[in-house]
């Protein structure tokens, strides 16, 4: 069978600093106001009195929506969104863009390889470029899943499982339940700098959802890179008696010996989780050492498809699971083939958490949310990743070459 070659890669964004705000998308925190992801989370900028309440006043939201598009030379087009927006589309449009064009679509190794090193004097660990390199990789896979009519999940060796079974990660654990849902992530909201009344506080929140929720639903905290060890430590220790899953990211991505530390100090059978902000290969191979019980990378930042599929290799190796920050599609072809996902996030984007939303929305055309907490292989079975982009979102493309 001969396979067209790339004709053009083209990139745009939405939403973010320099587009219309509340854009949601890829850049899922860029959400209008009383959403409970901007809800007072605990952050690295919480010890600043005017960042606490709100992650969107430090920024978080400024990068807007990155989405790639590739064309093939026989009229087939694949894409892909991640976060990035405007810088992004610089980097595919000026940069990127010579490794891409006149390859075969099947070259999406050998273009990984090109791009991951054509980057490594400017990427640092990973980051916007690593976001941007991911979102070419999961571009280039569904286009070759659109080439070949063929889901992702096959062209990476097939499903291992019918179904694919989530928690949810939001502000409401209790609803998550009645909605299927196998557990509830909740956001931490105090951090050191609260001192033990802010331990008190989220230990609180987690003995109320016990309440609500019975004694065998799977209640975890996520504390966005805002502590410090033994905060970290003492906050699990008072989450013990409410059976908390896991504890998940305390630490910034760059502190191995303070996962370390926490993973020897924690209660016995708490897991210790994180992943979603580490950005190299490397990255996972020395976090896997400390010993966290399970990884988290983002398929939109860690490098794409292509290096997940790596990273899930290192955690397999030593008997840890990989179990990806939710990305909808993108992580769904991906965890179905992992023997060592038995269970997948999904991130809650409607505002108060009592619906389920495409974590995407609007920017994907036919996104699967769970039904019953649950996605099936059969949903799955369409080429590609199995989404079309939205044109009626207000896509802008600032460069060309
Ligand atoms: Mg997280």
């Amino acid at each position: 069978m001969i396979l067209p070659k790339i004709k053009e890669i083209r990139a745009y964004y939405c939403g973010g600093a320099t587009a219309k705000a509340a854009g949601g998308g890829g850049d899922y925190h860029d959400q209008a106001g009383g959403h409970w992801i901007d809800d007072h989370i605990a952050t690295p900028m919480s010890k600043y009195k005017a960042y606490e309440q709100s992650r969107q006043s430090f920024g978080i939201n400024v990068l807007g929506t990155l989405i790639v598009e590739v064309e093939a030379d026989n009229g087939v087009t694949g894409f892909a969104i991640s976060t990035g927006g405007e810088m992004g589309c610089f980097m595919v449009e000026k940069h990127l863009n010579r490794f891409i064009e006149g390859r075969c679509v099947s070259d999406i190794k050998l273009i990984h390889d090109q791009m991951v090193n054509a980057t490594m004097y400017y990427a640092g660990s990973g980051g916007i470029v690593m976001n941007t390199i991911s979102c070419v990789d999961l571009a280039l896979w569904d286009l070759f899943g659109k080439v070949l009519d063929t889901p992702v999940y096959k062209l990476l060796g097939g499903a291992v499982r019918d179904e694919i079974r989530f928690y949810a990660t939001g502000a409401r654990p209790d609803a998550a339940k009645e909605m299927g849902f196998i557990g509830g992530k909740m956001p931490t909201h105090w951090g050191p700098h609260d001192g033990d009344e802010g331990i008190r506080k989220d230990a609180a929140m987690v003995a109320e959802y016990r309440e609500k929720c019975g004694p065998d639903f799977w209640l975890m905290l996520d504390c966005w890179m805002s502590q410090d060890v033994n905060y970290a430590v003492k906050l699990a220790h008072a989450c013990a008696p409410y059976n908390l899953k896991w504890i998940e990211e305390c630490f910034p991505p760059q502190q191995y010996d303070s996962y370390r530390e926490l993973k020897r100090q924690a209660p016995a059978g708490m897991m210790v989780t994180t992943g979603e902000h580490h950005g190299t290969i490397q990255s996972f191979a020395t976090l896997s050492e400390t010993g966290v019980d399970i990884m988290q990378p983002d398929v939109g930042w860690c490098g794409g498809l292509t290096t997940l599929t790596e990273i899930a290799a290192i955690a397999k190796s030593r008997g840890q699971l990989v179990v990806p920050h939710g990305s909808s599609v993108y992580s769904h072809h991906a965890v179905i083939t992992f023997t060592n996902t038995p269970f997948s996030e999904y991130l809650m984007t409607s505002p108060d958490c009592l619906e389920v939303r495409p974590q995407f929305h609007p920017l994907l055309v036919n996104e699967p949310v769970p039904e019953n907490g649950r996605i099936t292989k059969e949903t799955l079975d369409k080429p590609g990743f199995g989404v079309e982009l939205n044109r009626e979102c207000d896509l802008v493309r600032p460069h060309t070459h």
